[in-house]
C-alpha cells in the first residue's frame, strides 16, 4: 500500500498553482507572491536620527561629562519629514526628532536624556544652547542610508507566502498593487445518508455533519475560498450532480469526506471514476486509510475519510501541503517540534497520527495522549494541541521515546 510520503508527493506533484493576478496591498495577506520584488531605493532612504535629541559633531563632545558638560549652540530645529539645509559648524547642534534626516555637518545624535534639556519636551521652545553630559562616537544614534538594504536587492521572491511582515515590506517598497497567485477555490462535500446539517433536527440513527464545518474552517484558515456543496446522500447520480456543481462554480480542488471506503454504499470513488480517474484510494496510515486522489472532469479531487478525526488528520497530512502548492507556495514546510513521549503507545505498524497535549518543560517539550483515540472521537481532538507521529514499522513506543510533534 502507498506510503504517506509517496501519497503526499503524488498529490503535490499533480497540482498546479493558480494563475497570478494584481491585487491591492491591503488584500494580499496570506497569499503568495507571483513575481520577485526588488528594492528601487536604499533603505533607509537617507541617514536619519534613531532618537529624539540633538544632531551634533561627535568631535565637539570629546571629554564631555556631567561635571564638565560641553555647551553647543542650537542653530536648527528638524522635525521628522523635514530636510534641514543648515550645515553644522564647530560647536553647533540641531534639535532633531526620531526619523528626521541628519543635517549636513552632523555625524551623531545625542539623546535628549543626555542633555540639560528636560524630557519629555512636547511643545518645548527651541533652546538657544544645549549642554551635553557625555561624549559619543561618530555615527552614534544615526541610522545610515542603506543600512537595511540597498537599491537593486531582490528582497522577496516569487513563491513567498505573504505574512504581515512581508506586507509591511511591500508597503516600504511602494507596491500599492502586488502580483500574487489567485486565492484557490476549494469545493467541500460531505457524503452519507445519515448526515444532518447543524440547523436541522436529528432523526433516530442520524448524526450531525461535522466534516463540512471542520474542512471549511481548515480551508479558509489556509487562505483559500470555500465553495460549500453541502451533503450528498449515498446515491451515485446525486453525488455526481454535487460534483458537477463544483466544476461549474470553478473549483480548483474538490474535497469530499466519506464514501471512499469499501462499504456497500461508498459511491464517491465510482462517481469520480465515471467522469475522471483515480490515482490512488488507500494510504498506509492510521487513522484514515481510505484516502482517494484523482480528477473529476479534470478538477483535482481528494476524497478524505468520513470519520471526523480521520478527515481532520487527512487534511493535515495531505491537503495542507497540497493547498500551499495550489496557492503558489512550493517550498512550504510544516514546523515539526522534536519532543519526548510521556505515554506508552502501541501501533499496528502503519504510520500513525495520534492526538496529544504538550507541555514545555526545562529539558524538552513533552507530549501525552489525549482521551480515547478512536477515529470518530472528536472530543479527544478538541483536547489536543498537537498530533504526534508514530513512524511506519514501529509497533511500540516506550515512555521517554523521542517523537515528532505537529503543533495544531
Ligand atoms: P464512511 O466513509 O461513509 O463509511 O463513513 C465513515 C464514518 O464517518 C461513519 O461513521 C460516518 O457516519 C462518519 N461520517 C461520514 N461523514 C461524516 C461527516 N460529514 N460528519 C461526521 N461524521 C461523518
Ligand atoms: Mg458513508
Amino acid at each position: 500500500m502507498l506510503s504517506v510520503t509517496d501519497a503526499r508527493q503524488r498529490l503535490f506533484d499533480a497540482l498546479v498553482p493558480t494563475e497570478p493576478e494584481l491585487k491591492p496591498l491591503h488584500d494580499v495577506a496570506g497569499l503568495v507572491l507571483a513575481a520577485d520584488v526588488a528594492a528601487n531605493e536604499d533603505s533607509p532612504r537617507f541617514a536619519n536620527s534613531s532618537m529624539d535629541g540633538f544632531a551634533v559633531r561627535a568631535a565637539d563632545l570629546a571629554g564631555a561629562s556631567k561635571a564638565q558638560p560641553a555647551a553647543l549652540k542650537v542653530v536648527a530645529d528638524i522635525p521628522a519629514g523635514i530636510v534641514s539645509q543648515v550645515a553644522l559648524q564647530e560647536g553647533q547642534a540641531a534639535r532633531i526628532m526620531t526619523g528626521a534626516a541628519m543635517p549636513p555637518g552632523a555625524d551623531a545624535v545625542i539623546p535628549v536624556e543626555d542633555t540639560d534639556v528636560p524630557a519629555p519636551y512636547t511643545d518645548a521652545p527651541l533652546p538657544s544652547e544645549v549642554k551635553v553630559i557625555r561624549s559619543l562616537e561618530s555615527g552614534a544614534y544615526v541610522r545610515p542610508r542603506g543600512e537595511d538594504f540597498a537599491a537593486g536587492d531582490v528582497l522577496l521572491n516569487a513563491g513567498t507566502h505573504l505574512r504581515p511582515q512581508e506586507v509591511a515590506m511591500l508597503a516600504l517598497l511602494g507596491q500599492a498593487d502586488v502580483s500574487v497567485h489567485r486565492r484557490a477555490r476549494v469545493a467541500i462535500l460531505s457524503s452519507g445518508d445519515e448526515l444532518v446539517p447543524v440547523d436541522r433536527p436529528l432523526k433516530p440513527g442520524t448524526i450531525r455533519d461535522t466534516n463540512s464545518y471542520a474542512l471549511s474552517s481548515l480551508v479558509a484558515g489556509a487562505g483559500a475560498d470555500v465553495i460549500p456543496l453541502g451533503i450528498a446522500p449515498d446515491d451515485l447520480e446525486t453525488i455526481k450532480a454535487h460534483l458537477d456543481r463544483a466544476v461549474e462554480q470553478g473549483a480548483d480542488l474538490i474535497l469530499s469526506s466519506a464514501g471512499v471506503s469499501v462499504g456497500a454504499f461508498d459511491y464517491l470513488r465510482e462517481a469520480v471514476l465515471s467522469q475522471g480517474e483515480l490515482d490512488f484510494w488507500r494510504v498506509n496510515m492510521r487513522p484514515g486509510k481510505p484516502l482517494a486522489f484523482g480528477r473529476y472532469r479534470n478538477i483535482p479531487f481528494i476524497g478524505l475519510p468520513g470519520n471526523p478525526v480521520s478527515c481532520f488528520v487527512g487534511f493535515e497530512v495531505f491537503v495542507r501541503h497540497a493547498l500551499h502548492k495550489l496557492m503558489g507556495d512550493l517550498n512550504w514546510q510544516r514546523l515539526v517540534v522534536r519532543g519526548v513521549l510521556d505515554d506508552q503507545v502501541k501501533s499496528d505498524g502503519r504510520e500513525s497520527y495520534l492526538r496529544g497535549v504538550t507541555q514545555v518543560k526545562a529539558d524538552a517539550t513533552h507530549v501525552k495522549l489525549t482521551g480515547h483515540q478512536g477515529s470518530g472521537n472528536l472530543y479527544s481532538l478538541v483536547q489536543a494541541d498537537c498530533l504526534f507521529v508514530v513512524p511506519a514499522g514501529v509497533n511500540d513506543m516506550a515512555p521517554g521515546s523521542d517523537v515528532d510533534i505537529w503543533p495544531l
